[in-house]
């Protein structure tokens, strides 16, 4: 999508600290960091948010959780634990809207969030 600043961090029109891609997903790191790690995986094909998710193109979400899984390992977290958020819509704290997961590790996370 011509206007949508994920699409742009995925063909590279816009920059951005890669951490991981495959021909399903991009993984780079948040610009404004919540903790000592703090990546964003997002599909590469443009998926507006968690509500236009369907069984045709659910499998992706999958696929990011596996990934995530990978990097916890690769990264050095996956034994001290780590979090993976999707925020949905306004009220949910989305404020880009392409589906993307916040990989979070490296500090002992709060709960319930705000
Ligand atoms: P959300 O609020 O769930 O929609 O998350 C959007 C995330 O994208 C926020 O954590 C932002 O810090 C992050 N973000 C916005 N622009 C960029 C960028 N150019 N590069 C990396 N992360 C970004
Ligand atoms: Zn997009």
């Amino acid at each position: 999508m011509s206007d949508c600043l994920f699409c742009k961090i995925v063909s590279g029109d816009i920059p951005s600290a890669k951490v991981f891609e495959d021909e399903k997903v991009y993984a780079f790191k948040d610009i404004e960091p919540q903790a000592p790690v703090h990546i964003i995986i997002v599909p590469k094909e443009h998926i507006s948010s968690a509500n236009e998710l369907t069984d045709e193109n659910a499998a992706v979400v999958g696929h990011i959780f596996a990934v995530a899984a990978q990097l916890a390992k690769e990264l050095g977290f996956a034994e001290d634990g780590w979090r993976i958020v999707n925020n949905c819509g306004e009220a949910g704290g989305q404020t880009v809207g392409h589906l993307h997961f916040h990989l979070l590790a490296g500090r002992n996370l709060g709960w319930p969030p705000g």
